[in-house]
């Protein structure tokens, strides 16, 4: 038995995957990844992909960079982990700086723990305790929008709304008030863009004036839904957004764990529409793609809340036993630095450029109802009439197949639904990218004009 037959046999004995339906997996022929190089994996029998979703939307600037590998192992010669509870550590000191300046403005305070999904946490439970300080207890529910996807913990998913993912817990999630966000390519209230200037704004008011009283927080995915299939806010809704919670007094809450660390083109979502929110959640790509951290940034006044008096002293009574870790800290840290000193914001222009006209080309096929994207991060939207917008049976699992059908042509994308997602690094050349994209043309032509069932 050769090496990957052998490492198959033992992941379908022991190793049970992530939002895999493992009956297939167990009958199916996994890909095992074993090194990588720049955008390319490469598996256990030597074959090279593209890493088509930047490994689950966390790989910055490629694999294997040299910075990055380095960050690791010379603070690997220190110490791997030292807690924040009651101690302080260098790179998590050095690191909350360093966030703090590049932040929208008005956030001051970094509360880190390790994934999407405990940043979102931290931050609902810091809106909620803040109004209870500010002697407003009624406000206690979260606004959040249709499509949202926040994590998978209990919480996050009381404020989400993909229903394969929380349809069947329903029965242990918290209630939590719902507007719609501009899925402008199935408009929710009906309309066209830019003629509707932007009237689903319209529909967040009408909420907002009725519950206000007792809403905490209104929860967003800045600019782009991730796992809703990337819909594409236009400019201006989440300036909206901001304009309103304001005007309501509710805190906005910011989930920039896709759309965070360059993603969109800029360092942050919100930066496009100007916007400061009262929190800000970071993963994903804050190391990288290296390493688990997650980071809650929050401003003064909620911070000041959980202070308490000096009679009676209070804390924010939450913390993982990795917050803080200094590995991970110190690769995020390095990961700033290539930002900076590789001028990567301005330097992946070009390859956005290239990306958009790529992706124009796209709108031709026969099968692709909608393109959408915004930076780097795109979803190509497969439907079977064009003309009605008419979706695929689920049954048919098109998306998947085309996922399937692009491994075959040496590239690795994961499809929400039937809507293609494509995120390659930020460090992709432009060579690479049309490699990428005109596999993913070839197999979607393919698998939708091919195979007519
Ligand atoms: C991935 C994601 C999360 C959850 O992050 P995890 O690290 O998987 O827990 C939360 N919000 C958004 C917008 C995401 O894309």
């Amino acid at each position: 038995m050769d090496k990957t037959d052998r490492l198959r046999e033992l992941d379908k004995l022991y190793v049970w995957h992530p939002f895999t339906r493992m009956r297939e997996w167990l009958e199916g022929e996994p890909l095992i990844i074993e090194r990588a190089e720049g955008v390319y994996l490469i598996d256990t029998d030597g074959r090279r992909y593209i890493d088509g979703v930047s490994s689950l939307w966390v790989t910055v600037h490629g694999h294997r960079k040299r910075e990055l590998d380095r960050a690791i192992k010379e603070q690997l010669r220190k110490v791997a982990h030292s807690t924040l509870l009651g101690l302080g550590n260098v790179p998590s000191i050095l690191l909350a700086e360093r966030l703090v300046r590049i932040a929208p403005k008005g956030l001051t305070k970094v509360f880190y723990s390790d994934n999407g999904s405990t940043a979102v946490e931290i931050a609902l439970k810091l809106a909620f305790y803040y109004w209870q300080k500010r002697g407003l207890p009624e406000k206690k529910r979260f606004l959040a929008f249709t499509g949202a996807y926040h994590g998978d913990t209990i919480g996050t998913m009381s404020v989400g709304e993909i229903d394969v993912f929380v349809g069947r817990y329903r029965p242990l999630l918290f209630p939590s008030y719902r507007a719609p966000y501009p899925y402008c390519y199935r408009c929710p209230v009906g309309k066209t863009y830019p003629d509707c200037a932007i009237a689903c704004l319209e529909r967040l008011e009408a909420v907002l004036k009725r519950s206000h009283e007792r809403i905490a927080a209104c929860i967003i995915e800045p600019f782009v839904q991730g796992a809703a299939g990337m819909v594409v806010a236009p400019t201006g809704f989440l300036k909206g957004v901001r304009r309103l919670t304001k005007k309501y007094n509710v805190l906005l809450i910011a989930d920039e764990v896709a759309t965070g660390f360059g993603r969109t083109g800029r360092m942050f979502a919100c930066q496009w529409d100007d916007v400061s929110p009262d929190l800000m959640c970071l993963a994903k790509g804050i190391t990288g793609g290296y390493l688990p951290l997650a980071a809650t940034l929050s401003t003064e006044a909620i911070f000041r809340a959980h202070l308490g008096t000096k009679r009676s002293p209070d804390a924010f009574y939450h913390g993982h036993t990795y917050t803080g870790n200094p590995l991970a800290c110190s690769v995020a840290l390095a990961n700033l630095e290539v930002f900076e000193k590789e001028r990567v914001l301005d330097r992946m222009q070009p390859v956005v450029e290239l990306f958009s006209q790529l992706l124009e080309g796209f709108r031709e096929l026969k099968h692709v109802g909608d393109v959408r994207y915004k930076g780097l991060m795109a979803g190509i939207e497969l439907v079977e009439d064009k003309r009605t917008k008419k979706p695929y049976r689920v049954e048919l699992r098109m998306g998947n197949r085309v996922c399937m059908k692009a491994r075959d042509k040496g590239v690795i994308v994961r499809p929400l639904g039937d809507t293609i997602v494509v995120m390659p690094p930020l460090s992709i050349k432009k060579r690479e990218l049309r490699a990428l994209l005109s596999a993913i043309y070839e197999s979607i032509r393919e698998v939708t004009e091919g195979a007519s069932r």
